[in-house]
């Protein structure tokens, strides 16, 4: 055994052994509030349509390569001109994944404002490359200009990640500020809308002018995080060769049949986003209303939230005995200590959540 140990460790490259698996919480009889999931499923008669099509799928054979109904169905939703190209992942991590692997070399340097998505970190350390960190402003989570242009002066980054709307502090960075950054950048931004269902803003009208510029989109936060697919949308220049490292199969022929069939039924995603919207703007003002602590106002479907008189890990543990599971990003430090995370989900599970909330904190003043 423990000379297996030593091959691990012996093999293995250090920055590996360095990482902390991601982890994610069993959410079994539990509220589920913690992963951003649209908490809808379809009606009656469009499960039954879906049913219908997935029965022509033939999952003998391998799935399309090249994805293309699924491609067209993507470009006529999102109105994509044809002067830009679709690169598809397994998920928007795996996208990630794909674009780092083609740039990483020695001392490529990758930067994102922080607190942020973890996945840029966590891919780029465990492919050798650099990660620097900008810290937001403390006071309202904006992007502190100055010293992201110091940063990318100094360290020249290969590639730049911007989440926008950003997880974990769900606002909307300034798009000045970021036209700013994409104008200084010596590499490729990547602006992630993982959240732009929810947030009515995007970067895609810039792609045209910019030719350092790549947008990410995922479908999970819409309502199809089951079935992992991601986006990137840019100049054919840029996808064509990250298209090289994907993996030809890596969208399965169920996920290509699925998004296709949902995305061709945009209008019933797009009243539950809407729904969810309006869920985050009552469930926001009640949290303002609470003593204890600081709600910060959110473009995207979840709100984070300081607790100013309360241990989060304790009301955090506290929610989850009453039933609810939330995310507890209390232990991650810098801005975001003692700070928790919740999902915006169905009307009575907002009002679970709340009811539970204001026990505990009532208990603990
Ligand atoms: C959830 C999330 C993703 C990951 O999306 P998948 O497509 O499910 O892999 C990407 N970026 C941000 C900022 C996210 O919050």
């Amino acid at each position: 055994m423990s000379q297996g140990n030593d091959l691990v460790t012996s093999l293995l490259r250090p920055e590996i052994i360095a990482l902390k698996a991601y982890q994610t919480e069993d959410a079994s009889n539990l509220i589920k509030l913690d992963a951003m999931e649209n908490p809808y499923t379809w009606p009656a008669g469009m499960i039954s349509e879906w049913l219908e099509t997935l029965r022509q799928s033939e999952p003998n054979r391998y799935p399309d390569p090249n994805a293309k109904k699924l491609k067209t169905a993507i470009r006529k939703c999102y109105e994509l001109p044809d002067s830009l190209e679709l690169l598809l992942g397994n998920g928007s991590d795996e996208i990630i994944q794909i674009l780092l692997m083609a740039i990483s070399a020695t001392n490529t340097r990758v930067v994102a404002p922080e607190p942020t998505f973890v996945m840029y970190r966590q891919i780029a350390q465990c492919l050798g490359m650099n990660y620097e960190g900008v810290p937001l402003r403390e006071k309202d989570f904006s992007l502190d200009l100055e010293r992201m242009i110091e940063c990318i002066q100094r360290y020249q980054p290969a590639v730049i990640f911007i989440s926008y709307p950003n997880n974990p502090t769900g606002n909307l960075f300034a798009e000045e500020d970021i036209l700013a950054i994409l104008e200084s950048a010596p590499g490729v931004v990547v602006l992630d809308e993982a959240y732009a269902p929810f947030a009515g803003a995007t970067f895609l009208k810039y792609l045209g002018q910019f030719g350092n510029l790549l947008v990410m989109r995922t479908l999970s936060k819409l309502g199809l995080a089951g079935l992992r697919l991601g986006f990137l949308v840019g100049s054919p220049t840029w996808i064509n060769q990250f298209e090289k490292l994907r993996l030809p199969y890596n969208i399965n022929t169920l996920t290509q049949i699925s998004a296709e069939f949902a995305l061709s039924n945009y209008e019933i995603l797009r009243t539950q986003t809407q729904q969810i919207c309006e869920d985050r703007a009552y469930l926001f003002e009640k949290l303002r209303t609470m003593d204890a602590l600081t709600p910060f106002s959110s473009s995207a479907n979840f709100i984070l939230f300081r607790l100013e008189h309360a241990d989060a890990n304790q009301v955090y543990e506290n929610l989850k005995a009453a039933g609810i599971l939330i995310k507890n990003i209390a232990n991650a430090g810098g801005l975001l200590s003692n700070c928790l995370r919740v999902t915006v989900g169905k009307p009575e599970e907002n009002n679970s959540f709340l009811t539970a909330l204001d026990g505990i904190l009532s208990d603990h003043g």
